[in-house]
């Protein structure tokens, strides 16, 4: 587990919904390559991004691009939690 997480950007962050188990990330480069980074829980969100989209987020960690938990998806007590 790393506290190295770095501030959250001043400007508006890209927010996308996570499919139902997905574990990488979808998000495509200008080129149309896609990202596959791991989505990681994101515990570094500011308090606006919290208000906007609430406190579970996750996060790319190789594009940044943040994520939703899929709607209708509850997270299970504990049962994916690291
Ligand atoms: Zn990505």
């Amino acid at each position: 587990m790393t506290e190295a997480e770095a501030p959250a950007p001043a400007t508006a962050p890209h927010v996308k919904t996570r499919a139902p188990f997905q574990r990488s990330c979808n998000e495509k480069d200008e080129k149309g390559k896609i990202c596959a980074g791991h989505l990681k829980r994101w515990y570094g969100a500011s308090e606006e991004i919290k208000r906007q989209h609430g406190e579970e987020l996750y996060r790319c960690e190789y594009c940044r691009t943040i994520y939703n938990p899929a709607p209708g998806f509850e997270q299970r007590s504990g049962t994916l939690q690291f």
